[in-house]
C-alpha cells in the first residue's frame, strides 16, 4: 500500500525540479511558478437534519498560480483529503493547462467527507455551505475561480454549486460559468462526460502513431489489438476502457477495482461490465473472467498499456518493480510515485504523464465555459448554412458527372456539425497539438530523458513567458 504519511505536493515539486534546469528560468521566477499563490482552509457547519446537532465539515481551495486567469479545478469529496493533497492536484491543474493550451491558472478543493454515508440532501447542505464560503472569501466566480468534477463528485454537485452562486450573486450575467461539469441541460456542454477517457484515448493513439517511438519499447504502431489493463472503473476508466475498445481496436485484459481485481485474456466487455457491477455492487464474478488474488493484482498483468485510472500513488516504492505494462498512461492525477517512476524508467517503461493524458477533461470544461460566456450553443449559427452548402455543391457535382449517391453518402457528406462533433474535433486537436508539443520539446534537448520531464519543460516554459511579458506588479 502507499505510504499514508507520504506528501504527494513534494512528490510534483519534485518532478518539478528535474525538469526545471532545462527552462533557461531564472531561480526566483522557477519558485515564484512553483508555489501555491492562495491557500484557503475551511472548516464550516452544516445542519445535516433538521432537528439535529450540526457536523463541523473540513475543506480547501487551493489556487496555484494566477498568470492566467481564471484559475481551474475539480472538486474532490473524499476522507483522504488534506491541505497537501489539494495543493499537488492545484499545482498539476497549473501545468495540464499550460501543457494542453487552455487560458487558465490552475487550482483544486476538496471537502473531507465520504460522500457515501450521506443522502443525497445531506450533500446538498454540505455542497451549498461550502459554495456560500467559497462566494464570501472571493474564491469562485467565473472570472476568478471556476470549479468542475473531481473524485466523488459530478454534475449534481456541479448544478447545486451554479444555483448557489447564482443565488447569492443574482444577475451576474456569465454566473452560469462559474463551474463547469455541470448537467447538459443545466448550462452544461454535450462530450464532457466522457472527455477525460476520450482525450486518454486520443493521446494514446498519437503516442502509438510514432514508429520510431514505439519501437524503444517492443511495441508495433497503432493501438489496434494492443492490450490494456485499467485500474478503476469510475467516470476517466469506464469511458477510457469504453473507447478505446470500441474506436481503437484495443482489449482490456484486466480491470482492477476496490472489491478485487479481474482477468480475461481474450478481453473484458467493459460496457457488459459496467452493467454486471450496477446490479451486483461488484466486478468480482463477472463471466469469463478469473479473480486475481487482490484488488491490485490485475495491474501487474502482462500487458501493452496499463491505465491508472483512480488516485494518486497507485504505483509507489513497493509494488513498481512487478509492473509489466510497456506504457502507463496516468488517467489517475500523481498515480506514480518519483520513486516508482525511477524504477520503470530503468525497465524502459514509457510513462504518458497524467498533465498531459488526463487533460481532456479541463479542455472540454473550457468549451463549456466558452459556451456558458458566449450564452449560445456552438454549431447553432452555422450548421444548417454548412449543410445546404454542401448539399448544394453535391447537387452540382452529381448534375455534372450523372452519377447517383445513396442517402447515407449524402447525410455524411452534407451534414453541418453540431456542438458533440466540434467538441470532439477540438479535443482531438488540443490532444494531437499538445502531443507534439511534448515530443518536440523531448527530441530538441538529449539531456531530458522522460516524457514527464519533457511536458513539464513544455508547460514551465509557457508560464514562465506569461510572467516574463506580464511583468510583476505591483
Ligand atoms: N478534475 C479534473 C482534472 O483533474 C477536471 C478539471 C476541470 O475540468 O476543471 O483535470
Amino acid at each position: 500500500m502507499a505510504d499514508k504519511h507520504y506528501s504527494f505536493f513534494d512528490g510534483v515539486v519534485k518532478n518539478f525540479e528535474k525538469a526545471a534546469p532545462y527552462t533557461g528560468l531564472t531561480p526566483g521566477l522557477l519558485q515564484q511558478i512553483k508555489e501555491c499563490n492562495s491557500i484557503l482552509a475551511l472548516k464550516f457547519p452544516v445542519r445535516l437534519n433538521d432537528d439535529g446537532d450540526v457536523e463541523v465539515i473540513e475543506a480547501y481551495r487551493v489556487q496555484h498560480s494566477n498568470h492566467r486567469m481564471p484559475t481551474k479545478g475539480g472538486i474532490r469529496y473524499s476522507m483522504d483529503v488534506n491541505q497537501d493533497e489539494v495543493m499537488a492536484l492545484a499545482s498539476l491543474m497549473t501545468y495540464k493547462c499550460a501543457v494542453i493550451g487552455v487560458p487558465f491558472g490552475g487550482a483544486k478543493g476538496g471537502v473531507k467527507i465520504d460522500a457515501k454515508k450521506y443522502t443525497p440532501a445531506q450533500l446538498e447542505r454540505i455542497t451549498r455551505r461550502y459554495t456560500a464560503e467559497l462566494v464570501r472569501k472571493n474564491f469562485i466566480g467565473p472570472g476568478i475561480d471556476v470549479p468542475a468534477p473531481d473524485y466523488g463528485t459530478g454534475p449534481r454537485e456541479m448544478a447545486w454549486i451554479m444555483d448557489t452562486y447564482m443565488t447569492l450573486k443574482h444577475g451576474e450575467l456569465d454566473g452560469a460559468g462559474c463551474v463547469t461539469g455541470k448537467p447538459v441541460e443545466q448550462n452544461g456542454i454535450v462530450g464532457r462526460a466522457d472527455a477525460t477517457g476520450r482525450g486518454v484515448f486520443y493521446g494514446l493513439r498519437e503516442a502509438m502513431s510514432y514508429e520510431e517511438d514505439m519501437k524503444k519499447y517492443g511495441l508495433t504502431t497503432g493501438t489496434k489489438g494492443k492490450t490494456m489493463v485499467i485500474q478503476g472503473m469510475g467516470n476517466v476508466g469506464s469511458y477510457t476502457g469504453l473507447i478505446s475498445i470500441a474506436e481503437g481496436g484495443i482489449k482490456v485484459i484486466g480491470v482492477a477495482e476496490y472489491e478485487g481485481s479481474i482477468h480475461d485474456p481474450n478481453g473484458i466487455d467493459i460496457a457488459a461490465l459496467l452493467e454486471f457491477r450496477k446490479i451486483t455492487g461488484s466486478i468480482v464474478g463477472f463471466p469469463g473472467t478469473t479473480t486475481l488474488e487482490n484488488r491490485t493484482a490485475a495491474m501487474e498483468l502482462d500487458c501493452d498499456i496499463l491505465v491508472p485510472a483512480a488516485l494518486e500513488n497507485q504505483i509507489n516504492i513497493e509494488n513498481a518493480g512487478r509492473i509489466k505494462a510497456k506504457i502507463i498512461a496516468e488517467a489517475a492525477n500523481g498515480p506514480v510515485t518519483p520513486e516508482a517512476e525511477e524504477i520503470l524508467l530503468k525497465r524502459g517503461c514509457l510513462i504518458i504523464p497524467d498533465m498531459y493524458i488526463n487533460a481532456g477533461g479541463v479542455t472540454v470544461s473550457y468549451f463549456e465555459w466558452l459556451k456558458n460566456l458566449s450564452h449560445s450553443t456552438f454549431g447553432h449559427l452555422e450548421k444548417r448554412f454548412t449543410s445546404s452548402r454542401y448539399n448544394n455543391l453535391v447537387d452540382l457535382i452529381l448534375q455534372m458527372t450523372g452519377k447517383e449517391m445513396t442517402p447515407a453518402q449524402r447525410e455524411f457528406l452534407t451534414s453541418g456539425a453540431d456542438e458533440l462533433d466540434l467538441v470532439r474535433s477540438g479535443l482531438e486537436e488540443s490532444m494531437i497539438t499538445a502531443y507534439k508539443g511534448i515530443r518536440d520539446t523531448w527530441q530538441a534537448d538529449s539531456n531530458i530523458k522522460d516524457m514527464r520531464t519533457a511536458a513539464f519543460v513544455y508547460a514551465i516554459k509557457k508560464i514562465g513567458a506569461d510572467y516574463l511579458s506580464m511583468g510583476i506588479w505591483p
